[in-house]
C-alpha cells in the first residue's frame, strides 16, 4: 500500500491545469493569471495634486498672490500659470501647465480671492508627476500570480474588464449509501443522515469554487454508474462511501464500467485507508470512504490539492510544526491524521496544536472546530505534551474569535 505522501505526489503529478480562459474582473478574484499585465498608460496619467491646496510658482513664494481659477478632481483648468498667480486645487485634481509646487490650504492665509503663500516653497511639493506610480508598458503582473484583491483594484486601475486567467474547476458530489436519509426527512430505523454531501459542498466552495452539483445514490452497480455518467461536466468527481471490499460497496466497480483508470486504491493511512483515486480523460475521480472524518481528511488533504492544481497552483498543502498541547499513544503501522486546533503562541512565535478528538473516532462531531490536521508517522510511540509535530493548516475553524 502507498504512503499518504506518495498518494499526495500521484494526485498533484495526475492533475493538471485547467486551460486558461477569459474570465471577467468580478469573477477572477483568486485565480491565477495566464497572460501578463501591464500599464495601458502612464500612471498618474497627467502632474496630480496630492493636497487640497493651491497651484502655485515658486517665484511667489513669501507673496500674497491672487486666485485666478479652481480645479476639482474631475476637471481640467485649461490656463497656463504665470508668475503672481494661483490656482484653488483639490486632490486628484491635473496641475496646469506652468504649476511648480502645490502648497496644501493649512500652510497659507487666505483673504477672499488672495492667498499669502509660505516664504520657502518646495520644486514639485505636493505634486505626483505623471507616470511616477507607473509607467506605460511597465510589467506590473504574470503569468502565474494569483489575482488578489489589490491585484483587482490594479487591472480596474488599468481598465481591464476581463483577464486570461485559469479557471476554477467544477466540482460534483455523488454520496452513496442506503442508509442515507433525505435532508428534511425523518430518520428511519437504520438511517443516517447524508452529512458529508453538505460537507464537501462547503469545504469546495471554502476553496473559492462554484456550489457543486449534489447527488445521492443507492448502493447499486446501475446507480452508481449512471450518477458517474450524469457528472460528465465535472472535472472532478468525489464520491463518498462504498469505496472499501464489502459486499455493498459498488464504487469500484461502477468506476471500473465508467472506464476509470485507477491511479490508486488503498493509502496506508488512518483514518480513510480504502481512499480510491481515478481518472477518465481529464476528469479526476476520489472515491472517499464514507466514515465522515475520513471523508473530511480525504478533501482536505487529495481533493484539495487536485482542486489547487487544476486551478493553476501548486498542489502541496501548507505544513506548520507546532507543540502537542496533549499526550497522546500511537499505534504504529499506519500515518495517523488527527483533526486539531492551532493556536499561534504569543511567547514563542510558533504554534500550540491542541487535539480534537481521540486516534479512533470515525466521526466529525468532537472535531468539528478544527482548523489544522495533525500527521503522526506509522511508528508506535507515545507523544508527550510539547512534543513538536508537523500539522497542515486546514483553514477558519467555527470557534468564536479569540
Ligand atoms: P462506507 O464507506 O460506505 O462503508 O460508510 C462508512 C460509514 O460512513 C457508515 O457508517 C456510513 O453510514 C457512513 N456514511 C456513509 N456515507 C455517509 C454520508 N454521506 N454522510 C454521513 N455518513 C455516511
Ligand atoms: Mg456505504
Amino acid at each position: 500500500m502507498i504512503s499518504p505522501d506518495e498518494a499526495l505526489e500521484l494526485v498533484i503529478r495526475t492533475a493538471a491545469p485547467l486551460p486558461p480562459a477569459e474570465i471577467g474582473l468580478d469573477d477572477a478574484l483568486g485565480l491565477v493569471l495566464a497572460e501578463e499585465i501591464s500599464a495601458d498608460q502612464d500612471y498618474p496619467p497627467f502632474p496630480r495634486s496630492m493636497m487640497d491646496g493651491f497651484a502655485v510658482r515658486l517665484a511667489d513664494a513669501g507673496k500674497t498672490v491672487p486666485i485666478v481659477g479652481e480645479a476639482p478632481a474631475g476637471s481640467v483648468w485649461s490656463g497656463e500659470l504665470t508668475d503672481g498667480t494661483c490656482i484653488e486645487i483639490l486632490t486628484g485634481a491635473p496641475c496646469p501647465p506652468g504649476a511648480e509646487a502645490v502648497v496644501p490650504k493649512e500652510n497659507v492665509q487666505r483673504h477672499d480671492m488672495l492667498v499669502h503663500l509660505p516664504a520657502t516653497i518646495r520644486p514639485g511639493q505636493s505634486i505626483a508627476p505623471q507616470g511616477s506610480d507607473c509607467r506605460q508598458g511597465q510589467r506590473v503582473l504574470g503569468p502565474g500570480q494569483i489575482v488578489a484583491g489589490m491585484a483587482i483594484g490594479t487591472l480596474a486601475a488599468f481598465g481591464r474588464t476581463s483577464v486570461r486567467a485559469t479557471p476554477l474547476p467544477l466540482v460534483a458530489i455523488i454520496a452513496t449509501g442506503e442508509e442515507l436519509a433525505h435532508a428534511g426527512q425523518p430518520l428511519r430505523p437504520g438511517q443516517v443522515r447524508n452529512s458529508n454531501g453538505p460537507m464537501v459542498s462547503a469545504l469546495v466552495r471554502e476553496q473559492g469554487l462554484a456550489p457543486p452539483r449534489q447527488l445521492t445514490v443507492a448502493d447499486r452497480l446501475d446507480t452508481t454508474a449512471d450518477a458517474l455518467e450524469a457528472c460528465a461536466e465535472a472535472d472532478i468527481i468525489v464520491l463518498s462511501g462504498g469505496v472499501s471490499v464489502g459486499t455493498y460497496d459498488f464504487v469500484p466497480r461502477a468506476l471500473e464500467q465508467f472506464g476509470a483508470e485507477t491511479v490508486f486504491h488503498g493509502v496506508n493511512q488512518k483514518p480513510g485507508k480504502p481512499i480510491l483515486f481515478a481518472r477518465r480523460g481529464r476528469q479526476l475521480i476520489f472515491g472517499l470512504p464514507g466514515n465522515p472524518l475520513s471523508c473530511h481528511f480525504g478533501l482536505h488533504r487529495y481533493v484539495a490539492a487536485a482542486i489547487r492544481r487544476l486551478s493553476g497552483r501548486k498542489g502541496h498543502p501548507q505544513v506548520f510544526r507546532g507543540a502537542l498541547a496533549d499526550r497522546i499513544e500511537i499505534k504504529g503501522g499506519r500515518v495517523n491524521f488527527l483533526p486539531g486546533h492551532a493556536v499561534p503562541t504569543e511567547s514563542t512565535g510558533g504554534w500550540r496544536v491542541e487535539l480534537l478528538a481521540g486516534a479512533s473516532s470515525a466521526d466529525i462531531f468532537q472535531s468539528c472546530t478544527a482548523n489544522c490536521y495533525v500527521e503522526l508517522p506509522a511508528v508506535t510511540r507515545t507523544y508527550e505534551n510539547g512534543t513538536e509535530v508537523q500539522f497542515t493548516w486546514m483553514g477558519c475553524a467555527s470557534r468564536s474569535d479569540e
